[in-house]
Order: C-alpha cells, then structure tokens, then sequence
C-alpha cells in the first residue's frame, strides 16, 4: 500500500516537473517571459482540475516539485553566466529513471521510538533510522531506486554556524593530483589506487545483460533479470561512492587546506572511451564531497586553475619541459636533474599554485575563476612562481 502511495507520488511529482518545464519553455518561446516559482504554482491549481490523480498526492510535494525545476533552471542561467562550455539545459525525467524522488517540505514527523517517519498521504513508514538528529526538521526527501528500496533523507537545522577557516600554512596543506592509474597521489608521495569498481564487475554485467536480451520484453522473467542487472549496477554505484566517502573524509580531517586541480570534466565525458567518461563523472562526485565537508569541518579547498602547467612543470627548479609525454612516468628535468614521479611533481605544484593564492592578497576571495586566468596568463613563458 505505502509502496504504491509513494510510486503514485513519484509518477506525479514526476509529471508536474516535466510539465513545469514545457510550460517555461513555451512561455519563453511565445513571448519571452520567464515564469517564476510562483507563477508556475498558480498554474498548477489548474492542472490538478484537468488531472484529477494528482490531487491524490500531498500538494505541497507537487509544489517542490515545481520548485526544483525552477532550481534547476537557476543553476543553468549561472552556468551560463559563468561561461561553461556546456551550460546543461535542464531535461525532462524519465520513467525509468533509475532513481525517483520527491520532497515533503512540512508537515512529517519522526518516531525515534518505534522507527517511523509519519509522512502526509502515505501514512507512518516504518524507517530504519540511523541517528537521531536534534534542531528543526526543514525538508524530507524520499528517494525510491530501480532496485526496490526506499531512503528516506531529512534536511536539519540545527542553528550551529560553520566553523571558522583557519589560516593554512605549507605545513598543513596538501596538494592533490587526480588519475586514471592512481585515483589520487598527495605531494606527500602517498598514492591511492583507483579501485575500477566497474572493471571487476564488467563480466558479470555483460552476462547479466545477455540474459536480459534473451527474455521476451515485459514478461515476469524479463522483469527478474532487469532486478538483478539493476542490483549489480547499484552496487558498483555504492562500492564507489564508500571509497570516496572514506577518502575524501581523510583528506579533510588531516589538513587544514587541500589544493586540487578543476577538472575539465565534461571533457572527460565526451570521451568515448568508457573508462575516462566514468572516471569523469566519479570525479566530479568526488569534487562535490571534498566542497561541502570543507565547509562543515571548517576547512580550505582549493581549486587551481585548468591551465597552470602542472605536470609540465618541474617542482625543483620551475622548468618547464615542453618535450613530456603522456607516457612519461617517470622525468628527469633537464635544467636541475632531478628525477621526478610525474604524478607526485604535479601535486606538488598544484599545492604551490594554491598556497601562493592564499598568501597573495586578493579582493573579496579567491575563486577558482580569477586562479584560471592568472595561471593561464602566466603559462606562456617563464615560470608562473619561484620556488626560492
Ligand atoms: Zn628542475
């Protein structure tokens, strides 16, 4: 019962999205106008006349619904503004999407007694709860997946301000190089293989797909394969984001700053070989854990610019050498002769570059921006920093 109120929500969440969307497209497209979050929740008392199923949903799931494409549609105009490459316009969800959620912003309780989340419309949801929390409950999400299992998350305010950045120094700083070979090597010479959760599930992947080809489409066996296919992608999914949970974690508590280098992901993504466009998107998770427990352990997070000559660059002396390859491991630089780790050189750069724009002292901050173009400008001819 409580499984079909929730697909029910989803499909109608689900709805009112898309419809928001070719609403605001037709809008824009008739005679320019932009509507607003407020403007398309007037038109949504209209469309529940005309659909009479949504009216079975918590109408305020409908209305966040709205609001996230309106969210959505926010974080495209800033791409653009920012001048990405690829500014994402936002698209329509899928039925199948592998992942469904909808949001209840008011109005849900939390046993912590009996282990159950009250939510409006669907009743009370036995919940495995995993801590109680204090401070006010602001929004709850329920996320169903493809493999049949439902997480319930819970925005709280708990009043406490995000604790203060102190100052890095050389000391408690790390630079940090991203790869396919090694996932991360620190300018502390440490390196941490990348795990290829995905390669060692490869196999079974394409026997579970085969067997998938072979049931009719639809049938109870088709269905059974499709689970089970499902099942092995979420745990490849699952594997992956522990490692990065634990490893970013790491990297957090153990220093005050971390200086990594802004991937060119969507690059990565266009890449047709499979191992780049997935390490593309594994990165730019990753990115993402390292920003925000920066902010909640009160730490610095660097991001250098695309275009400083990392590799190319030799940490000992600042000779550039134009001659290296990619396949290159391993260099001696031919001004000072010191044999370097290409990696390990690279990240130690990468902490250089980003110690050199905490001390230089800038307008309001410094963002990852304003790093770009002093690097990019500095990348012709000399060396950008002095390493005496
Ligand atoms: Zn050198």
């Amino acid at each position: 019962m409580q499984r079909e109120r929730i697909r029910k929500t989803n499909d109608a969440c689900r709805f009112v999205y898309n419809w928001a969307l070719e609403t605001k497209k037709k809008s824009y497209e008739m005679d320019g106008t932009n509507l607003s979050w407020f403007d398309l929740n007037n038109r949504l008392v209209e469309l529940k006349e005309n659909h009479p199923f949504l009216k079975d949903v918590y109408s305020q799931s409908l209305q966040q619904a709205a609001k996230r494409l309106h969210i959505a549609f926010q974080h495209f105009f800033r791409r653009i503004t920012n001048g990405k490459e690829q500014p994402g316009y936002p698209k329509f969800k899928r039925r199948k999407a592998h992942r469904q959620s909808f949001d209840v912003p008011q109005f849900f309780t939390v046993d912590f007694v009996k282990g159950r989340v009250n939510l409006p419309k669907i009743g009370a949801v036995m919940t495995i709860i995993h801590r109680r929390f204090t401070g006010t409950p602001k929004t709850c999400t329920i996320v169903s997946t493809v493999t049949g299992k439902f997480f319930i998350s819970i925005i709280v305010d708990d009043g406490k301000v995000p604790p203060p950045k102190p100052q890095a120094t050389d000391q408690t700083s790390v630079g940090v190089d991203v790869g396919l070979t090694n996932y991360v090597t620190m300018c502390t010479g440490e390196k941490v293989g990348n795990p290829r959760f995905l390669r060692n599930a490869l196999k079974r992947l394409q026997c579970l797909h085969h067997r998938l080809s072979k049931k009719v489409q639809g049938s109870r066996n088709w269905e059974k394969a499709r689970q089970r296919l499902a099942r092995c992608y979420e745990r490849v999914v699952n594997q992956r984001a522990d490692f990065q949970q634990k490893l970013s974690t790491r990297l957090i508590r153990e220093n005050q700053a971390i200086m990594v280098e802004s991937l060119n992901v969507y690059g990565l993504l266009r890449n047709r070989q499979l191992a780049k466009s997935v390490a593309g998107a594994a990165w730019s998770q990753f990115l993402r854990m390292l920003r925000y427990k920066a902010e909640w352990y009160g730490k610095t997070l660097i991001e250098v610019g695309l275009f400083a000559p990392t590799s190319k660059r030799c940490h000992n002396c600042g000779h550039i050498n134009m001659a290296l390859s990619l396949e290159d491991r391993v260099w001696i630089c031919p001004a000072c002769g010191k044999l370097l780790d290409r990696d390990i050189n690279a990240a130690k750069n990468i902490k250089m570059i980003g110690l050199v724009s905490i001390i230089t002292p800038r307008e309001p901050r410094v963002g990852p921006v304003e790093l770009s173009v002093v690097t990019e400008a500095s990348k012709q001819e000399t060396p950008p920093i002095s390493v005496e």
